[in-house]
């Protein structure tokens, strides 16, 4: 099913214009037709009762039942110097269902707070490709960049994915009782030693996904896959 995000509602109709109209016309879809429409954090299925160059009309059939993960996620995730193994960053952790996403500079991350400011626009457009794509219907929360340095641990479980020291296997974290969980993840190049030490004594627990290295963006997919999985999310 085709999901669109409308531009208001009256009644039981939505209207759809403006690039998601475009959508709509490339998709092919015609009048007659079922499509999704995402709303105030609800899924409808809807039926396209008139469609012009301004605007699709798109009258309410039913809510669909959506879930909303009982874990609050912030992935913090360094910039990877490659900008667009962030997209797809961005696109796999709107897919996963984490609340935030903190862009983080680091020592070796992409380190240009305004051209990673310029960017906000664009990852907020391919977040909402992938909650469209995957039929999420609350917004990923995508934060101004912060420093390592301003980084107190925010969240009832607070990680670090580390390749680096004896971490905790993912696999034998307890999340009973949890309902908040931040996930910390390096650039290309990982964190530094100093780095890496200086978030553990802050209070970040080390956690180890075994058995090899993995990309930046492997090791965020997996980490907040894993994590949501583990709490029934
Ligand atoms: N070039 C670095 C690897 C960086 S991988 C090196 O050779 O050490 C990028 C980030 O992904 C790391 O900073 C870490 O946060 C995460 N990561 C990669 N593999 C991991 C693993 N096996 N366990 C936990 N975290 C991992």
């Amino acid at each position: 099913m085709h999901i669109f995000f409308p531009e208001s509602k009256k009644g039981t109709q939505f209207s759809i214009s403006g690039e998601e109209l475009k959508h709509l016309f490339v998709r092919r879809i015609q009048k007659g037709e079922k499509v999704g429409i995402i709303w105030e954090n609800k899924l409808y299925l809807c039926r396209v009762v008139e469609k012009n160059k301004k605007k699709a009309l798109c009258e309410i059939e039913e809510e669909i039942e959506t879930k909303i993960p009982k874990l609050r996620l912030t992935l913090y995730q360094a910039v990877t110097l490659e900008l667009k193994t962030f997209e797809t960053i961005v696109q796999k952790a709107t897919e996963l269902g984490a609340a935030e996403l903190v862009p983080l500079i680091t020592e070796r991350s992409f380190r240009r707070r305004e051209v990673i400011l310029k960017k906000m626009d664009r990852w907020k457009k391919v977040s909402r490709e992938a909650m469209k794509q995957s039929g999420r219907t609350y917004e990923l929360s995508i934060r101004e960049p912060a420093s390592l340095e301003d980084l107190e641990p925010p969240s009832d479980l607070n990680i670090l994915l580390d390749n680096f020291y004896e971490g905790k296997p993912i696999g034998s974290l307890e999340l009973s009782g949890v309902e908040s969980v931040s996930v910390v993840v390096g650039p290309e190049g990982g964190f530094s030693r100093e780095e890496g030490e200086r978030l553990r004594s802050k209070g970040f627990l080390s956690v180890k996904l075994e058995p090899h290295v993995l990309r930046a963006d492997t090791a965020a997919t997996v980490g907040v896959g894993i994590i949501m999985n583990l709490a029934g999310s």
